[in-house]
């Protein structure tokens, strides 16, 4: 079982694939985690994915694929999350899969008005040294600025500022609403109303991903 999940940023897509990750036994894939981690270990990945991560770019195709390629381990089934993110990449995520005999099977949409996602990112944290996430507004910290788990102080992602995120809708527009017709072409997209308490989206997240599975497991055998 191969499934992607696509949809702005801030559409909470991190947020949902964390919650779903364990309960559906799937591997949580964000190439954007992966790709933050590489600019702190400033490895050589890292310190060119930097240059357009906080522009509010994409990385380049070519060094995504290889990213991704390196990572996939056989036999897991995984929940992609911010990946693909152009139509190159989704044609190579299918070259990956197809020559160990899988492909995705379903590509779920979170929906989300962008008045809603500039408000979300605009008061998004986030803890460096765990990766608890808060919300200035909806999920604060008990002591401001510090984090309830570990007690390191807060961060805001430095591609969150206003300029870049506006950047970064625009891109997801561009360059990644092929994606979503490439996967709806195929009759894989499902749409999922992201504008909705997080814990309604779980459980909606979970009914399809539990459905595309029942489905995926008749056509093995
Ligand atoms: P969001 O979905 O909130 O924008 P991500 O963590 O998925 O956040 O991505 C952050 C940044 O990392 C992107 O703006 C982009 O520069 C880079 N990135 C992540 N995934 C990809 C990808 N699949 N292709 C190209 N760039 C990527
Ligand atoms: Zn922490």
């Amino acid at each position: 079982m191969q499934a992607v999940l696509l949809g702005p940023p801030g559409s909470g897509k991190g947020t949902q694939a964390a919650a779903l990750a364990d309960r559906l036994g799937f591997q949580h894939l964000a190439t954007g985690d992966i790709l933050r981690e590489e600019v702190k270990n400033k490895t050589k990945l890292g310190m060119e994915a930097k240059k357009f991560m906080e522009k509010g770019e994409l990385v380049p195709d070519k060094l995504i694929l290889e990213m991704v390629s390196s990572h996939l381990k056989p036999d897991v089934a995984y929940l992609w999350d911010g990946f693909p993110r152009t139509e190159e990449q989704a044609v190579g995520l299918d070259a990956m899969l197809a020559v160990r005999n899988l492909s995705v099977d379903v590509a779920v949409l979170l929906e989300v008005p962008d008045a809603i996602i500039i408000r979300r990112i605009s008061g998004r944290l986030s803890c460096p040294g765990c990766g608890a996430n808060y919300h200035r507004e909806t999920l604060p910290s008990k002591k401001e600025g510090v984090c309830d788990r570990c007690g390191t102080r807060l961060e805001a992602r430095t591609d969150d500022r206003p300029e870049v995120v506006a950047r970064r809708l625009a891109v997801y527009r561009e360059q990644t609403s092929p994606v979503m017709r490439y996967y709806e072409k195929q009759g894989k997209l499902v749409r999922v109303n992201g504008d909705q308490p997080p814990e309604n989206v779980t459980a909606k997240l979970a009914a399809v991903f539990e459905a595309a599975k029942g489905k995926s497991q008749k056509v093995d055998g």
